[in-house]
């Protein structure tokens, strides 16, 4: 065990501690990184608040790069001094999820009860989303990490983790989105500027935006959106249905609030599907009319992780960044330091940001 400072939740909703903690060294077939970067994520705040449960004290954060400083047992193709990015996708490998190339959704999770973290007492502190990333250090699965290259900024990597390739594959994966279709994307924040992202990449004719401000379109039109709407205007639908010319033919939904869910199948073409990647809390309901889904061969579809399969995505979306046709450092609003991370928190729950990122 090894001492490293994390920002530990002990009460849900209190703001996170910022204290040392104990950290196992890598067991057989993992790797520990030393972070450089870790973003912060809305699923990080949701878990903080108690939204979804959960083992307290816990350490959160996923969304990291860094440097392995430490390989265990096993571990091949991965040596100290690798630059990698850390990912929540643990797949075992073995089951029918992971055996049809959906690792996003294994049907065996890792349990954090058994994971590196103790508190310096020795006591169980959780080891959230398999990362436990608002930490110096991580020990984590090296089937988790992906390579960089050695002169990718850590800021802006570490943002592959998790808000890029959820965005980017909820368009070209779950949307399924073809060259020439029409895009409608709720929310224009650290995922739903890169679900734009993703529908541009896919060919998509017009990809239209949805939220709340002006501020929040003018990114997203950054990101690669053709046109905006309002989320708080009257019947948004219409003018979407309207800028279009017709419904589309996927809507995005990168938000957790109910009233995006339940107006999205509004914005739909027949034949269109809605695809849902926002995650509200735990019991939070959404009301159908499953007659219209019946009549015009509509559907609807979650997105977990996009969908991706890191070892081929995250590859794939850093030759795009170096071809300058996937932006990542424009998506970083904010650096701050680990003893920041409640006023970062804050920033990122008050929804002006595109991206907090924590640096070591
Ligand atoms: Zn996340
Ligand atoms: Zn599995």
């Amino acid at each position: 065990m090894q001492k490293i400072r994390a920002a530990v939740c002990h009460a849900f909703g209190a703001p996170l501690e910022v204290a040392e903690v104990a950290l196992a060294a890598p067991g057989p077939g993992e790797v520990e990184v030393t972070l450089e970067a870790v973003a912060i994520c809305h699923s990080d705040i949701s878990y903080a608040e108690g939204a979804w449960g959960g083992m307290l004290p816990a350490v959160y954060g996923h969304e990291a790069a860094g440097r392995i400083t430490q390989v265990g047992a096993g571990v091949e193709r991965l040596f100290p001094g690798d630059r990698v990015v850390v990912t929540l996708i643990r797949p075992c490998g073995h089951c029918p999820a992971c055996a049809s190339s959906r690792p996003t959704v294994c049907e065996n999770p890792p349990d954090g009860r058994h994971g590196p973290l103790r508190t310096l007492e020795g006591g169980p502190l959780f080891h959230a989303m398999a990362c436990g990333a608002f930490a110096e250090k991580v020990v984590v699965a090296a089937s988790q990490v992906v390579p960089i290259p050695g002169a990718m900024p850590a800021e802006s990597a570490c943002l592959l983790s998790c808000g890029v390739i959820t965005g980017v594959g909820a368009a070209v994966y779950a949307a399924g989105l073809r060259p020439g279709q029409d895009a409608v994307v709720i929310g224009a924040g650290g995922v739903g500027l890169n679900a734009i992202q993703g529908a541009r990449l896919a060919g998509a004719r017009r990809i239209l935006a949805v939220d709340m401000t002006e501020e929040k379109l003018a990114d997203a039109r950054a990101f690669g959106a053709t046109d905006g709407v309002i989320a708080g205007d009257a019947r948004p639908w219409k003018a979407a249905k309207q800028a279009l010319g017709r419904g589309a033919d996927a809507v995005i939904v990168t938000v957790g609030a109910i009233p995006a869910y339940e107006t999205a199948p509004r914005y739909l073409a027949p034949g269109g599907r809605v695809v849902m990647v926002g995650m509200p809390h735990s019991g939070a309901t959404a009301e159908y009319e499953p007659v219209l889904f019946a009549a015009t061969g509509q559907g609807m579809v979650g997105s977990k992780m996009g969908d991706v399969v890191i070892a081929r995505d995250i590859p794939w979306m850093i030759d795009l960044y170096e071809q300058g046709r996937l932006k990542l450092d424009e998506l970083v609003s904010r650096r701050w330091r680990l003893d920041e991370i409640n006023e970062a928190i804050a920033d990122t729950r008050a929804g002006g940001a595109r991206r907090n990122v924590i640096v070591f």
